[in-house]
């Protein structure tokens, strides 16, 4: 019998994270849920990469298995493992060959364990070939939501946008359940030779023959979507977040995707948090990689000032002597009324303070299924990736966010809006702020957020959505792996 197969042998599974925090955080929750369902998990990551790991695998929730990043040969800095670290155009490219030299190494490590099933991220087009040759499944991770997924298949399928006279010019994506507008500012128009756009086009044919794709959502937050994906683009998709509820304890939740632990600094923020009175604090981040511009650092200053809410805001800058970026006197000003972090934040912990009004983002999906699980409401700062998709579902689909008005996608992830074109003012901040956190609009956005909120902590819950479609992913692995039904 089935049953009596799979209590003596355990589903086996190898992930493999991009390496970049926003990709790797959600995996490791991931492989943390597959584990929590009785499989082995391993994950394969580089050794300056590991201590995002480490507190998962001291619990002996996950394994680890290390590979060498080839960052010299690929043309990199020796110690740059992460896309957290890449500061050019240039670097992008040769991080990308060099996630495309690991692949015999890769292949080595999977000829060695034997796993039962491969969970890779999308950037590695080539990982459904290689489990291919081991006759095992290989599962896609995109890290980004429904509404995203189907919105960039259909501008890559009909490039809507090919025959506009202007980058202002509005478009309609074609075929998507909702009328959604875009200009081509937003979109990246990557030149076709480029290895980016080689990579992205090669993942969507590569989708296709792959086993399926496990996406971070809930079926309550975009079921029109869900569905689209399946039944429109023929996806097998199993969708099983928010997956960041998989982390239950403080200390969890505060060390998540933190390489270096200063427990006690992380603690700090909460505790002003504690001081201040319910939904009166504006959080204000931009995820793992945009760094802004000295010139819209001021900008962003500045109109927080404007606003007179309090706030706490997440810069990823050493402090110095002398900080070009404030206006003068600022952080004495703002003494008591705005607190700012350096590095990393406990982003998660932060979002479910009580103190917590709303939330300034960049529009990474995991900082918006953050934001709808903590029930926060949004100003939407999309810069790159999918995040002018990602900011359309928060605004348009489900208004439980404004936008502050970000037009232009932005090729570098450092230095962004230095140019005056695309810089977001201080009058667009102060009145985004205000707006979201000031009268009747802010308690209905609010009350929208909360309840989107209770469906997501309730689709995690045994018996709800999530829970449901990953066990039937775990019963379907299981089958394929003992059942005799792999090809
Ligand atoms: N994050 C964090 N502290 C920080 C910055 C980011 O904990 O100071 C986490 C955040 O909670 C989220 C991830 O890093 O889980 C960022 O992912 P997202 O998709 O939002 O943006 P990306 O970094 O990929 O641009």
């Amino acid at each position: 019998m089935a049953m009596e197969t799979k209590s003596c042998q355990q589903l086996h599974i190898f992930f493999l994270p991009f390496m970049a925090r926003g990709h790797s955080i959600p995996l490791t929750d991931i492989a943390k849920l597959f584990s929590s369902h009785g499989a082995r998990c391993t994950i394969v990551t580089t050794p300056l990469n590991a201590p995002l790991f480490s507190k998962a695998t001291q619990r002996g929730e996950i394994e680890l298995v290390l590979i060498k990043f080839p960052s010299a040969e690929a043309g990199l800095p020796q110690d740059c493992e992460s896309a957290d670290l890449i500061t050019t155009q240039d670097m992008l490219g040769k991080f990308v060959k060099a996630t495309f030299l690991i692949e015999p190494h890769f292949e080595k490590i999977l000829d060695e364990h034997r796993p039962h099933c491969l969970v890779a991220d999308a950037f590695f087009t080539w990982a459904t070939d290689v489990a291919a040759k081991f006759r095992i499944p290989r599962l896609y991770f995109h890290g980004t939501g429904f509404f995203a997924l189907c919105a960039s298949l259909s501008v890559m399928m009909y490039q809507p946008h090919s025959n506009l006279s202007s980058d202002s010019e509005s478009f309609v994506i074609p075929n998507l359940p909702d009328e959604i507008k875009m200009t081509r500012s937003q979109l990246p128009v990557f030149p076709d030779e480029s290895e980016f756009m080689k990579m992205l086009k090669a993942s969507i044919e590569i989708e296709e023959r792959s086993y399926g794709v496990i996406v971070n959502s809930f079926y309550e937050l975009e079921p029109a979507y869900a569905n689209h994906y399946r039944k429109v683009f023929g996806r097998k998709a199993w969708h099983i977040g928010p997956v960041s509820f998989c982390n239950k304890a403080i200390e969890d939740k505060a060390e998540r995707g933190s390489i270096k632990s200063s427990t006690a600094e992380k603690h700090e923020c909460l505790k002003w948090l504690d001081s201040k009175k319910p939904r009166s604090v504006v959080y204000v981040s931009f995820g793992s990689m945009v760094r802004f511009a000295d010139s819209q650092l001021l900008e962003i200053a500045t109109g927080l000032e404007a606003s007179g809410q309090d706030f706490i805001w997440v810069v990823k800058k050493e402090k110095k002597e002398v900080e070009e970026w404030l206006p003068e006197g600022f952080e004495k000003r703002m003494d008591g009324k705005g607190l700012i972090i350096r590095d990393w934040a406990p982003q998660v912990l932060i979002l479910e303070h009580e103190a917590i009004g709303a939330f300034v983002t960049h529009c990474g999906w995991n900082s918006i299924l953050e934001a709808v699980s903590a029930g926060v409401p949004m100003i939407t700062w999309p810069v790159f990736g999918e995040q002018f998709y990602n900011e359309k579902l928060v605004t348009e689909i489900h208004r439980i966010g404004v936008p502050v008005g970000s037009e232009k996608w932005a090729f570098s992830f450092v230095d962004v809006n230095a140019e005056t074109e695309g810089r977001v003012r201080r009058e667009a901040i102060e009145e985004a702020v205000t707006r979201i956190m000031v009268g009747d609009e802010a308690v209905e956005t609010r009350s929208r957020v909360k309840e989107l909120g209770e469906n997501a902590r309730r689709a995690v819950e045994e018996g709800g959505s999530s829970f449901l479609d990953l066990s039937a992913l775990v019963g379907e692995l299981n089958d394929l792996a003992f059942g005799g039904l792999v090809e």
